[in-house]
């Protein structure tokens, strides 16, 4: 009798290549840690999808989409599901004038580069966010006063029952580091309105604020970006900071030097060091300074 296995083998054609059982998520996260998936699989079309969503509706199996995994924190005990990955026809992008439509497995970096190679602004600042596009609409991912969703024209999703959904820049909710579209099955692709500038300025304009970033917050070692929310008004960096908590560390994982709010896995961290690490510097930050830290980076596979 067919199992959910050998069902999910039939969703991709070349199973082989694109479909994997007890995978390292380690291997799909920034930080280099977490346990395995269940199942690993690369999705390259819309009709691969489709079928991965009717799979889902007929298996009780947990199903997780990820991007690049830079914003996510795996649990030591992996994830008892299958993590998916957009890739092929679901990661491809296409100009039109300064409309431009995009898969939501592109990577952030490229999709700048080639935006500035375009003469087109508006996604300079995307340059060091090594996310993909999927996951900086589910974050809103910014920096330097931009955000993602301020270029964004409309959001196609599709829901638990396969169907395509497009949804308005309004109806996608994007608020500071955060969206409503947590809310669906798998985010497919956005149309971005970008404006059409000279090529120079925008490469410039990129190129700094990629030298900026990489002058003052960690890019070598392995981290999954800003740990906490900026609270309104002020800074987690200078919270962490003025408690002196920088350098501070618990297992493999330390806070660091370079910028309060990263966590580094500097030494083979564990989730639960990290997490440990968390709840230390959200307990001195509150009793120093009365200010409650939200985490910014997701969790998958905790219970
Ligand atoms: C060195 C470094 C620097 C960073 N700098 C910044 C910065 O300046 N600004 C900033 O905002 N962030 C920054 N980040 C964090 C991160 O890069 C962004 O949040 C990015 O947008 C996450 O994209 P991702 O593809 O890696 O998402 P992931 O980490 O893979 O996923 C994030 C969440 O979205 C979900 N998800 C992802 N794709 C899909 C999809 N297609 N459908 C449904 N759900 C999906 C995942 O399940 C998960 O819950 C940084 C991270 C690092 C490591």
């Amino acid at each position: 009798m067919m199992d959910w296995k050998d069902a999910l083998s039939t969703i991709v054609t070349d199973p082989n290549a694109r479909l994997r059982f007890g995978e390292p998520l380690s291997k799909h996260t920034h930080f280099g840690i977490g346990g395995e998936a269940e199942a690993y699989i690369e999705v390259s079309t819309i009709d691969e999808l489709t079928a991965l969503a009717h799979f889902h509706s007929k298996w009780d199996v947990p199903v997780a989409v990820i991007g690049r995994g830079s914003n996510l924190l795996v649990s030591d005990k992996g994830f008892k599901g299958i993590c998916v990955k957009l890739i092929g026809e679901l990661a491809e992008l296409e100009v039109d004038g300064n409309v431009i439509t995009v898969g939501a497995g592109h990577p952030l970096p490229s999709l700048s580069k080639l935006m500035s190679k375009s003469g087109l602004s508006g996604v300079e600042f995307a340059l060091g966010i090594p996310g993909a596009v999927g996951g900086a609409l589910i974050m809103n991912a910014g920096a330097w006063g931009s955000s993602f969703g301020d270029v964004v024209t409309d959001v196609t999703v599709m829901d638990e029952t396969g169907e395509l959904v497009k949804l308005t820049h309004d109806e996608a909710n994007f608020e500071y580091r955060n969206s409503g579209l947590n809310a669906y099955f798998c985010i497919v692709g956005a149309t971005l309105t970008l404006q059409p500038g000279d090529v120079d300025t925008i490469t410039t304009l990129m190129n700094g604020l990629f030298k900026q970033k990489t002058t003052t917050q960690p890019f070598v070692e392995e981290n999954a970006g800003c740990m906490f929310k900026n609270p309104p008004g002020d800074s987690a960096g200078r919270l962490i900071d003025i408690c002196g908590l920088k350098g501070h560390r618990i297992g493999g994982a330390e806070v660091s030097t370079v910028h309060g709010n990263f966590i580094l896995n500097l030494d083979n961290a564990t989730a639960s060091d990290v997490l440990d690490l968390v709840a230390y510097i959200q307990n001195d930050v509150k009793e120093k300074t009365g200010i409650s830290l939200q985490t910014e980076v997701k969790r998958l596979g905790f219970d």
